[in-house]
């Protein structure tokens, strides 16, 4: 009988530590002769934000990554409403059935990234670790430079480093990401303090006026979640808003959505026409404000154009996660996607024995399109919205947020909230191979 020789060893440096980050380790941990390091910025691994959805797609990845069963906490989010903020009338409700294996949940984002944490091989992240520089070192792979001094050089550099990605700014030169006038503040908080202000909060809910809306959700565990947003044109807003998970205080939060609030900044109050400035029902202002001080964090939205590669200097560099395609969260479920990324890598990586010439290509094939029909989804979203708000002229403030919730026609988004990662990779392999042979090859990577 004759044995396989190993593939070539291969040197993978992962920057970022972010659900991109985790998961791609765990799943190049099954490919064989692949030393993976995750250099991490932060000096320990801490999520910002406050709480996740976690739909089919992400539950299908979860599964092949071997984590699926250890995350177990999370308010199951059977019915989600959309309500008008200043009248609490229900306009979109959607109820999920039972049938599904594993039920939407939303959870705390500590515990996914605990979950994923749990999976990754000891000892393989080094923490303050930010990455400052990648050298291009033609034919001895990649230099990476840290900030502590620090230089590794690796075959292949995956930047898992989120949507301000030096690896990115540094391999597209030239690629720019700018504020979409989308603020957002985000708090946990225990929900026994505020569950019985309205039947309503023990329900996942989006409560909307025209230019904000305030998120509500149980988490699980008797915390729940504040996730509010506001829109601010970015041309006079965004040369503040750079940071990410900013502390912010009560004050300048609440601001945003109380009108009779004196402290309404004056930022705030140039931007909202007046007959946009509608204040919420109490109880969702007493959500707010019940909020501790120093829980508050701001994210300032950002986005960028979609590449159309992700892969750069000859397939020594790779894009995972929010990096490899900056739409600011738009699907709410942005881990989903980088997770999906990490696994879809460690196949081409496993499927081509490491061979970087074949394997990155592959994974630009499946990849690319995929982010581009997202790009494509949005740009007709934002068109459709425009010429509605012409064609309907002077309207009311309901109507505004009638209209900001219900969606001509609505659209099917299976490609994405049902998205199978498996299916995808099995017809991956088909069209490449031909089908005879998928199930020959398919079982010969079971083990991966
Ligand atoms: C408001 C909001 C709500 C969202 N809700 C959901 C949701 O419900 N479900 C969902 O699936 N997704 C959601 N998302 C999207 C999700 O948070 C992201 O898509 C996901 O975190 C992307 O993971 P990532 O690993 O690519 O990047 P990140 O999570 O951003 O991780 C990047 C990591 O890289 C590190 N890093 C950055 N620069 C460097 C450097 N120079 N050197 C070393 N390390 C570095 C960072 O410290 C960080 O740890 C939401 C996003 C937003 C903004």
């Amino acid at each position: 009988m004759t044995v396989d020789p190993l593939p070539p060893h291969l040197r993978v440096a992962i920057v970022g530590g972010g659900p991109g980050g985790l998961s791609t380790a765990i799943a190049l941990s099954k490919v064989p002769n692949v030393d993976v390091t995750i250099y991490e910025q932060a000096s320990m691994l801490k999520e910002a934000g406050a709480g996740i959805s976690i739909g089919q797609n992400t539950w299908n990845v979860l599964e092949l990554l071997g984590v699926a069963d250890t995350l177990t906490s999370g308010h199951v989010t059977s019915t989600v409403l959309n309500l008008n903020g200043k009248t609490g009338e229900v306009l979109h409700r959607v109820e999920r059935t039972k049938s599904e294996n594993r039920p939407n949940i939303r959870t705390q984002r500590t515990k996914l990234q605990s979950a994923l944490l749990s999976h990754v091989r000891p000892g393989i992240i080094q923490l303050s670790k930010r990455l400052l520089r990648v050298i291009d070192k033609v034919s001895n792979g990649v230099e990476l430079q840290f900030q502590d001094g620090t230089v590794v050089t690796a075959d292949l550099v995956i930047g898992a480093d989120g949507i301000r990605s030096v690896v990115r700014d540094i391999a597209w030169p030239g690629y720019e990401i700018k504020f979409t006038g989308t603020t957002i503040w985000r708090a946990l908080l225990p929900w026994d303090d505020v569950k019985d202000l309205d039947p309503r909060f023990g329900t996942t809910a989006w409560w909307h006026l025209p230019t904000t809306h305030v998120y509500l959700s149980p988490v699980g565990e008797s915390l729940g979640e504040i996730a509010a947003r506001s829109w601010q044109d970015p041309a006079t807003h965004s040369a503040s808003k750079v940071s990410w998970g900013v502390p912010v205080t009560k004050a300048h939060v609440e601001a945003h959505f109380t009108v009779g609030n004196t402290n309404l900044p004056v930022k705030a109050a140039v931007c909202l026409p007046l007959t946009m400035r509608q204040d919420y029902l109490p109880a969702v202002r007493e959500v707010l404000s019940k909020v501790h001080e120093g829980d508050w964090r701001e994210f300032a939205a950002f986005a960028g154009p979609e590449l159309s590669e992700l892969t750069a200097w000859n397939n020594k560099i790779v894009l995972v996660g929010d990096s490899s395609h900056a739409l600011s969260g738009a699907f709410g479920s942005g881990a989903g996607f980088a997770m999906e990324d990490g696994w879809i890598l460690a196949q081409t990586l496993a499927y081509f024995r490491n061979d970087l010439s074949r394997a990155l290509p592959l994974f630009n094939d499946i990849r690319v399109p995929y982010y581009s029909r997202m790009y494509g989804h949005l740009q007709k979203e934002a068109a459709r919205r425009e010429a509605k708000l012409r064609e309907m002229g002077d309207v009311s403030e309901d109507d505004r947020v009638r209209m900001k919730v219900i969606k001509d026609g609505g659209s099917d988004m299976s490609w994405i909230y049902g998205n199978n990662i498996a299916e995808v990779w099995r017809t991956a392999l088909e069209d490449i191979k031909g089908s005879s042979k998928v199930h020959m090859e398919l079982a010969a990577l079971n083990s991966i």
